[in-house]
């Protein structure tokens, strides 16, 4: 059970070992790590954003951050020296039995937290930037803390748009979905083997593409909204993957669907040809 608790935001780093490791489909791998701290962790929401720490590119040793000043301190180390630092959702905590999971879309060994998770074997260590502690009390407290799913109390029918490196979070809000809440959903990955249950309390139509797109131009998830007929009864969506597509498919909310700019939600998870940390 995920543990949520109503105090100051307090993020932290850990060292994790990997307890388990397993294929969910061809570019999906599910990686268990435990420590003892994390029975302390908490979540805020599905989509709980945290950071993976890998070790320097110089070779050097691991070093935690932590404390207010931890990105400036960072920012400040040179590049060869400081952390690899790159950014993923917490899929599941399981506080009680001090475990986390992460699913790690392989996408090739161009990226290095892509190329750990490759070759990634059971008692590999590395740290976490978790959450322990979540200001639950507003939304912008939630925003703060790593959250940006973050819809009104009054939504009943939300647009979901995910790729792949966004499908662990869609897994999550689909999971945590009100009853009496529809989704109209569209994800898309690389093979249809990556396709997978997308269970809900909620109701979820969710059309699925199976794409894998080389340039800034090809968008294969905005065309299928274009190509969908949405209801006026839309009124919140979240938008999360690719730098270009999001953008594309949030001007086509507002411009297109009219649903206003703050009933919208959308993250750059990553940016084609570049590493963003
Ligand atoms: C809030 C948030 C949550 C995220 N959650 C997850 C998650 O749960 N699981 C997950 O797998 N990713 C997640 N991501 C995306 C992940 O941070 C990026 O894919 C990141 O670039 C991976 O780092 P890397 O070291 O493998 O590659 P980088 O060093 O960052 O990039 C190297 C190269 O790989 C390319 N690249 C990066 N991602 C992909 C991709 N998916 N397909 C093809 N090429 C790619 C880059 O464009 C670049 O050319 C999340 C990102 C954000 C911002």
């Amino acid at each position: 059970m995920t543990t949520v608790a109503a105090q100051p935001i307090v993020f932290d780093s850990l060292f994790v070992t990997v307890q388990a490791i397993e294929d969910l489909s061809p570019h999906l791998r599910r990686v268990t790590f435990v420590a003892p701290r994390l029975a302390e962790a908490v979540v805020a929401g599905p989509d709980q954003r945290i950071k993976i720490l890998l070790p320097p590119p110089n070779g050097t040793d691991l070093m935690l951050l932590s404390g207010a000043e931890w990105y400036a301190d960072w920012c400040a180390q040179p590049e060869d020296e400081r952390c690899i630092m790159r950014t993923y959702t917490i899929r599941e905590l399981r506080a009680e039995q001090s475990e986390l999971d992460i699913e790690f879309v392989l996408h090739g060994v161009n990226g290095p937290a892509s190329a750990w998770a490759t070759d990634v074997v059971p008692g590999a260590e590395i740290a976490l930037f978790i959450p322990f502690a979540v200001d639950t009390t507003s939304t912008k407290g939630m925003l703060n803390s790593g959250v940006d799913y973050v819809p009104p109390s009054t939504s009943k029918h939300r647009v979901l748009i995910a790729d792949e490196t966004a499908l662990p979070a869609l897994t999550g809000i689909l999971e945590q979905l009100e009853p009496g809440v529809h989704a109209t959903v569209f994800a898309q990955v690389p093979d249809d083997r990556d396709v997978r249950p997308l269970p809900t309390p909620g109701t979820a139509d969710v059309t699925w593409i199976t794409a894998a797109p080389e340039s800034d131009a090809d968008l294969p998830l905005l065309e299928a909204l274009k190509a969908a007929e949405l209801p006026e009864s839309v009124d919140f969506a979240w938008v999360a993957g690719e730098s270009s597509m999001i953008k594309a498919v949030r001007r086509h909310l507002v411009n297109v669907i009219g649903l206003p700019k703050p009933s919208i939600s959308f993250q750059g998870y990553w940016k084609r040809g570049e590493a963003i940390g």
